[in-house]
């Protein structure tokens, strides 16, 4: 997939919301740190990265959710919608509504508009419509026959004049053909850079055909440096649209594509490959939804329903604040920690907790604990359960023999249940908790 890259670190930041508990400042600002980090090592440029973290933090903050969908479904929607802002938010679609439509590419030398020129003759051919390509490029020796050979592939009739060195005479040569037509592909010649010559060569070509669309082909892996080509190629030739190639080679391809748009002329097509089919109307939804995995991130938000929801846990937390932590409190716990999956699973959801270096045996261990803790617990009176400190070395017994463990194990329970209440006094009065911290105040988890 096409900046694949980019993909897994914003799919895995959206994870972390969606298997999050609460939703805070502290999520929000790791989250738009998560993905500042995400954009720029796609090559984004730092003021744009700036810009947009900046807007879905304000959002995130400010903004209210609404009462359909839950805190986590809303930041997950801000961090989608501003980033299909960011590429341009709609689909800018090349109508072929006139006959003959004209399409004419311009760009650097190299950038694709050869390859470009045949991948849309291709595209426009197989959705029925009467297309035919035009060689203009007058400066590259091979490029007329690269162009017939791409038309040939494709059975799309393509004029081109291998000896002719004058663009405008081709474009007269083949002129009564035209109205056959659909749509006309004109490929252009390009330069090094854009030079007073190729301003001018692209003027005089824009004045003879008077295309509907004059598209600006740009090679992905510049980067951020496409906005300055886009910039000069827009003011001095009028571009309607901008067709990014070779998005699949290259990891600056976020960075190439936000800078296009920041260049204030849209994005029509996308370029993913060497083969005729590999290219792509650019549909900023669909792009980011893709990008980010929409699919998985449904699977995603219903994980997050599932498990412990936020009320749960603020009724649980607010008990054990008040100190009423008790035997019953544990198990509720439990339970709810088992609904969620395996122990070493859960501990990365808690914001802080992933990596606080419990060890994996400790946490094997635990689970098997779990498991006769509640059968413990079942042979408990309620009196018991609400307060642990009246379970003296006699009612041990009793309820070592109503359950068929050992006094030993009731010893343990009892410990762990201490060892969590002390946790709990800890935790009383720290708005965000640092867990590290809080593990090596109690110390015993390290070990
Ligand atoms: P032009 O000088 O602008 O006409 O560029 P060409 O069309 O000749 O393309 C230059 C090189 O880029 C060729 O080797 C193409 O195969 C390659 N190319 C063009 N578009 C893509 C693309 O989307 N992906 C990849 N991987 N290569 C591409
Ligand atoms: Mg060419």
């Amino acid at each position: 997939m096409v900046l694949e890259k980019l993909g897994t670190s914003l799919k895995e930041t959206l994870k972390k919301i969606a298997e999050a508990v609460f939703v805070n400042d502290k999520l929000i600002e790791e989250l738009v740190r998560e993905i500042q980090r995400a954009l720029l090592q796609a090559d984004v440029n730092v003021q744009l990265v700036f810009k947009l973290s900046e807007s879905i933090k304000q959002r995130a903050l400010k903004e209210k959710t609404p009462e359909t969908i839950t805190k986590k479904e809303h930041l997950i929607k801000i961090v989608y919608e501003e980033l299909v802002r960011f590429l341009g938010e709609h689909k800018q679609e090349i109508k072929i509504t006139k006959r003959p439509t004209s399409l004419m590419l311009v760009g650097l030398f190299g950038s694709g508009k050869t390859t470009t020129s045949g991948k849309l003759a291709y595209y426009y051919a197989k959705r029925g419509h009467k297309v035919a390509l035009i060689g203009l490029d007058v400066h590259r020796p091979a490029a007329a026959a690269q162009l017939e050979q791409l038309g040939k592939k494709i059975n799309v009739p393509t004029y081109v004049n291998k000896t002719e060195k004058n663009a405008v005479k081709i474009y007269h040569e083949f002129e009564k053909e035209y109205t056959k037509y659909d749509l006309l592909i004109f490929d252009t010649a390009g330069r090094d850079a854009l030079s007073e010559d190729l301003i001018k060569e692209i003027e005089t070509i824009n004045h003879l055909i008077k295309p509907e669309e004059r598209l600006l082909v740009i090679s992905a892996d510049i980067g951020q440096a496409a906005q300055r080509q886009a910039e000069q190629f827009h003011k001095s030739c009028q571009i309607t649209g901008i067709i990014v190639t070779k998005l699949d080679g290259t990891g600056k391809g976020g960075g190439a594509l936000s800078a296009c748009n920041a260049s204030g002329a849209p994005i029509t097509f996308i370029g993913t490959g060497e083969k005729l089919d590999d290219i792509e109307t650019f549909n900023p939804q669909g792009f980011v939804s893709r990008l980010l995995g929409m699919g998985d991130l449904e699977a995603l938000l219903e994980k997050a329903k599932e498990a412990l929801d936020e009320n749960q846990v603020k009724d649980l937390s607010k008990k054990v604040l008040q100190g009423e932590f008790n035997l019953v409190d544990l198990y509720d716990q439990i339970q709810a920690m088992n609904k969620m999956g395996p122990l070493n699973k859960i501990l990365d959801l808690i914001p802080g907790m992933g990596n606080v270096g419990i060890p994996k045996e400790a946490l094997a261990g635990q689970e098997e604990k779990i498991k006769y803790w509640k059968i413990l617990m079942n042979s408990m009176t309620k009196g018991e359960l609400e307060d642990p400190d009246i379970i003296t070395p006699q009612r041990m017994e009793r309820i070592a023999k109503g359950s068929g463990r050992s006094v030993g194990e009731i010893r343990e329970l009892l410990k762990q249940y201490k060892q969590s209440k002390k946790m709990m006094k800890l935790l009383k009065g720290e708005k965000n908790p640092d867990m590290n911290k809080l593990m090596k105040k109690m110390g015993k988890f390290k070990k």
